[in-house]
């Protein structure tokens, strides 16, 4: 069987090593360098040129190297063969940090602070406890439950918005557009962690902001296109919000002259929020291989109808 992968994470070198060392035979191609498009029988790719795919007639499988699947669902041409992700099933620890970073950032009025700073001004802000600080987490996936779950564990009354109704211990769940507005008015900070759908992508809004407390902040880990970023603004320039964080844009980089850079609540990190490491993923490529090749059934499927 031959594999195309591209790439991006590491050098050509280290994933032919970890191919080598977990399936000898594998015929590894690696972007650019196909060969002859009709030997490719899965795709491992973060994205392809639009179309590219459906040029592989013997294409049976597609592997996600990033957990969302928005850009490769963005082509019209996709072929219709199953879409496994290659990440791993229980979270990122690297992504649990940053939500927690971000998060006590925010809980402990730091930008507000630094601005202080600039203007030698000695402020004081409230002082809350974590127990006392409304986190909302929206989506409880592979990644936002983690997140949930360790931003809980400091200490911090988190909620958490999904599709399907459901409990998990310690965290208050609402599910659902009807009980949106709810979980919005009772968090303080929310971080994003939701997957970039034809239902989520611009869900960040005037309407979603006005829901929230005055005061409140937004962590956007999610993808760019989930914030409405006028209306971000307009919510941070009226003071509703107090401040933003954004890992995560519509077009990255970040072209300079957004006014986002130069925004005074709003702090911009360049999609660095983990490391994705060809190590944790080829394991879970070569599964997914094994169990395609052995006619199991592959977990970790992306549902194309649902968009994630
Ligand atoms: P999953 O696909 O595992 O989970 C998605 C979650 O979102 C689920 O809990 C799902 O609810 C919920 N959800 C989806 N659609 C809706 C909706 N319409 N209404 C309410 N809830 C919804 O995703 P992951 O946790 O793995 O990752 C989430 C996203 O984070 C990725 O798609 C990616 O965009 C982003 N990401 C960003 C990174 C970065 O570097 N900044 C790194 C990694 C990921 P339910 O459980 O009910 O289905």
């Amino acid at each position: 069987m031959a594999l195309l992968l591209t790439s991006f994470f590491g050098a050509p070198a280290e994933w032919r090593k970890l191919f080598a060392a977990q399936m000898p035979d594998l015929d590894v191609r690696i972007w650019p360098e196909v060969g002859n498009e009709a030997d490719i029988e899965a795709a491992a790719v973060t994205t392809l040129p639009r179309g590219k795919l459906k040029s592989f007639p013997n294409l049976k499988m597609i592997v996600s190297l990033l957990a969302g699947a928005d850009v490769l669902l963005s082509d019209p041409e996709l072929p219709d063969v199953p879409i496994v992700r290659a990440g791993n099933p229980d979270g990122d620890e690297m992504m649990s940090e940053a939500a927690l970073l971000h998060v006590l950032r925010h809980h402990r009025h730091l930008p507000a602070y630094w601005a202080a700073q600039q203007r030698c001004e000695w402020i004081s802000l409230p002082r809350l406890r974590a127990r006392e600080r409304k986190i909302g987490v929206m989506g409880l996936g592979v990644i936002g439950l983690p997140v949930a779950k360790a931003l809980a564990a400091h200490g911090f009354a988190v909620a958490g918005w999904v599709r399907s109704p459901r409990a998990h211990d310690g965290i208050e769940t609402f599910a659902g557009r009807e009980q949106l507005p709810a979980f919005l008015a009772r968090s303080e900070i929310v971080v994003n962690l939701l997957p970039l759908t034809p239902e989520t992508r611009g869900i960040l809004n005037t309407g979603a902001f006005a829901q929230m407390p005055k005061g409140g902040a937004v962590v956007n880990l999610g993808r760019g296109a989930h914030v409405v970023e006028a209306d971000l603004m307009a919510a941070l320039d009226a003071d509703h919000l107090a401040g933003a964080t954004l890992d995560v844009f519509p077009v990255e980089p970040l072209p300079k002259e957004s006014p986002l850079w130069c925004h005074p609540k709003i702090t911009i990190t360049p999609h660095v929020a983990r490391r994705i490491e060809a190590s944790e993923l080829v394991p879970n490529i070569c599964d997914a291989i094994r169990a395609f090749q052995a006619g199991r059934p592959l977990n970790h499927l992306i549902d194309r109808k649902r968009g994630y």
